[in-house]
């Protein structure tokens, strides 16, 4: 992987003395720490060059190697691992970022599901195609190779501090585990844990909504907790529903409402109405004189609420149309006249008046 320059990622001049790059380190480190940009891939990845380019420049020696070679310079010849990140943190700042919890779940995933409004309707079963973080096989999770860690010098192994310090006990020098890393993980390059794609089964109950959550115990991510620390269990996935938009319904909790646009003459003379339902058509009974704007309500058509299924309600509205031959603009002007229409014809005579 090609390097960046240590000093262009730190935004400082080749000649910058020691207390300068220790404070752009600060701010930087500070701005795309992980605990204030959770979640960021970006700013993680920012936080890692940073760190990278204070391993080196940080340091005179490590400095002066990489200002006579530059671009060949290689310490380990890989980028410092998450462990390392933290002991320089540590040094560089003491007490001020916390710990990561010993007992830190892994992280929650979300994954959003659309379904069709049928489907809504009714229990169904769906794949997912996930992509987690699972616990290196290789290392458990560990980061390094157990079977070669060497005991820590500073306390002979008992990760007790020597000299009892106020608040902390542990030994500083392996933060009170005992042993040293030892080389890192080759499978997990340190990470502790390796993304897996995996196929899920998912029961999605009947009557879901946009925004429903069905959450999965345990598909979320495994934890990778500070190094020697077991971690805490493994996060949850979150299957966010999102139903979508039907060319027909429209949805009101577990009521339907559909909108059927019709002719003057079928609400006039009445008609034999096919409407769609969820799972089909049928056919209502539209009444000679039925008013444009008329609710049909068909019972239990809807989808299962809380109590009970819902209703459908059909809305017979009518179109008024507007490009017509001439000999139907006649006939039309011919048939419906003031006599036809009571109120038309109240309004008109009121209307005299005011002539
Ligand atoms: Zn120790
Ligand atoms: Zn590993």
């Amino acid at each position: 992987m090609a390097r960046r320059d240590y000093y262009e990622v730190l935004g400082v001049k080749k000649n910058a003395g020691p207390d300068e790059l220790k404070k752009v380190f600060r701010t930087l480190a500070l701005k795309y720490h992980p605990d204030r940009n959770e979640g960021n891939a970006e700013a993680e990845q920012r936080f890692r060059e940073v760190a990278e380019a204070w391993d080196v420049l940080g340091d005179p020696e490590k400095r002066s190697r990489y200002d006579r070679l530059g671009p060949l310079y290689t310490d380990s010849g890989r980028p410092p691992s998450p462990d390392q990140v933290n002991d320089m943190l540590r040094e560089a700042f003491g007490g001020l970022f916390r710990r990561r919890r010993a007992d830190a779940p892994g992280e929650d995933l979300t994954y959003t599901l659309t379904v069709t409004l049928e489907e809504a309707a009714q229990t169904i079963d769906r794949t997912l195609v996930i992509q987690r973080q699972v616990r290196c096989v290789r290392c458990v999770g560990t980061g390094d190779h157990p079977e070669n860690r060497t005991s820590c010098a500073s306390c002979g192994g008992s990760g007790k501090s020597a000299t009892r310090r106020v608040f902390r006990t542990e030994c500083p020098a392996c933060d009170g585990k005992g042993y040293k890393p030892a080389a890192r993980c080759d499978r997990c390059n340190g990470e502790k844990r390796l993304p897996l794609e995996e196929t899920l089964r998912v029961k999605v109950p009947a009557g879901v909504a946009t925004g429903s959550k069905l959450r999965l115990r345990q598909k979320g991510n495994d934890p990778a907790p500070a190094y020697g620390a077991a971690g805490g269990p493994t996060g949850d996935l979150y299957v966010l529903v999102q139903v979508s938009e039907h060319a027909l319904f429209k949805r009101r909790g577990p009521d339907l409402l559909a909108e059927v646009p019709v002719t003057l003459a079928e609400l006039a003379l009445g008609a034999d109405l096919v409407v769609p339902t969820l799972d089909g058509t049928t056919t209502i009974r539209l009444p000679p004189g039925t008013p444009s704007g008329k609710s049909f309500r068909l019972n239990g058509r809807g989808l299962p609420g809380e109590s009970g299924k819902g209703d459908l309600h059909v809305r017979v509205e009518v179109e008024t149309p507007t490009e017509l031959p001439a000999d139907a603009r006649l006939a039309l002007l011919a048939a419906l006249t003031a006599s036809t229409h009571p109120r038309r014809s109240e309004y008109q005579s009121a209307m005299k008046v005011r002539r």
